[in-house]
């Protein structure tokens, strides 16, 4: 396969780029550094398999400047909301991700998140850092209970479950919504499915675990922000969009609900005005999947996808089977 030229977009974990280098020539960007445009176009040409990531935009232009020779472009992410997956089927070019690998790491820092808003482990962090902290206070910063309360889940796919099975540990009651019921997924944790504003309305803290579709723009506005509980907290690890950022702010600064979590955000790596100024915000830079061992998996499953498209096969996670039809 020395035949097959291959562009990886940003540095991976080696584990990954070893196996791909076996059976191809892999040429990676050495910058740590996200691709402009224009690099991003004049790199992938030619090229007969890309390894991209959720922040490189791959749209028809990209996938034309690739050529008909490409055979795949495989995101290092499970989310795909930044690949034009149907442009990419006319071409003839398979599009992947990597499911599962990274689910348990991503529910965990939706738990991480929680905790660390409910028990303002952030803010307390930086009060003992400033020197502000002379000693037990039976009222100093005091938080919220996690154990024992409401979790609501919004998409109780692969993350969200896994978020719910965690739930169970603290004995929580568990709310979900999404576009259907799961059975499965209930008799595993408990959980109850209730409608949208239901779920808004009752649950002490709302997980969201949806993808960035055109339906799931701004599933959380103004409205939403309204219908939940003045104490309520919100955990964002899906994607930035989901979350209206410019009404959260507002609803947190008139103490709408009590704070929020948020690994994701709406114009990545750019945050709304006054947000990072929120003492009840907790803001880690996109880190969901961020541990050495998934981020390895992802990488050993993207060049999974990317030999199986060159060897003539269907990729395991291959999102759109029907580009054959037009190879
Ligand atoms: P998944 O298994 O496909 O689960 C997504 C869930 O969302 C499904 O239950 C789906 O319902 C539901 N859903 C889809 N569209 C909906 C809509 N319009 N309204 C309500 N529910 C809807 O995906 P996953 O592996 O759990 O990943 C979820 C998302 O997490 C990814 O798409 C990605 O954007 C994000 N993520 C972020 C990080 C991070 O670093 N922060 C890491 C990994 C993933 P159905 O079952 O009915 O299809």
């Amino acid at each position: 396969m020395a035949q097959f030229n291959v562009y990886v977009t940003r540095r991976i974990p080696d584990t990954a780029l070893d196996v791909l280098r076996q059976r191809c020539n892999v040429e990676v960007n050495p910058e740590d550094r996200v691709l402009t445009r224009d690099e991003l176009l004049a790199k992938v040409t030619g090229r007969d398999a890309v390894l991209c990531l959720l922040t490189d935009t791959i749209d028809d232009a990209v996938l034309a400047a690739a050529g008909k020779q490409c055979r795949i472009f495989a995101n290092y992410a499970v989310g795909y909301n930044n690949i034009d997956v149907a442009a990419a089927t006319k071409r003839g070019i398979f599009i992947s991700n990597t499911p599962d690998v990274l689910t348990a790491a991503t529910a965990d820092m939706a738990w991480a998140l929680l905790f660390a808003v409910a028990r303002r482990v952030v803010e307390g962090d930086k009060f003992t850092r400033a020197g502000k902290f002379h000693g037990w206070g039976p009222l100093l910063m005091l938080g919220q209970e996690v154990t024992g309360k409401t979790v609501g889940i919004i998409g109780a796919g692969r993350i969200g479950a896994a978020f719910a099975r965690r739930a169970k540990g603290f004995d929580m009651k568990i709310l979900y919504t999404g576009r259907s019921r799961k059975p499965d997924f209930e008799r595993e944790t408990g959980a109850t499915y209730v409608d949208f504003d239901t779920l808004l309305r009752e649950a002490d803290f709302i997980s969201l675990h949806v993808p960035l579709t055109p339906e799931t723009y701004h599933l959380i506005g103004e409205r939403e922000l309204k219908l939940m509980k003045p104490t309520a907290i919100l955990i964002n690890t899906a994607r930035g969009p989901v979350v209206d950022e410019k009404a959260l702010v507002a609803a947190l600064r008139r103490g709408e609900i009590w704070g929020a979590g948020l690994d994701v955000f709406e114009n990545e790596p750019a945050l709304a005005e006054g947000l990072a100024e929120l003492d009840n915000v907790v803001i880690p830079p996109h880190l969901g999947s961020a541990t050495l061992e998934t981020r390895t998996k992802m990488g050993l499953v993207a060049v999974e996808n990317i030999l199986a498209a060159l060897d003539g096969r269907m990729p395991p996670n291959c999102l759109n089977p029907e580009a054959r039809n037009f190879q």
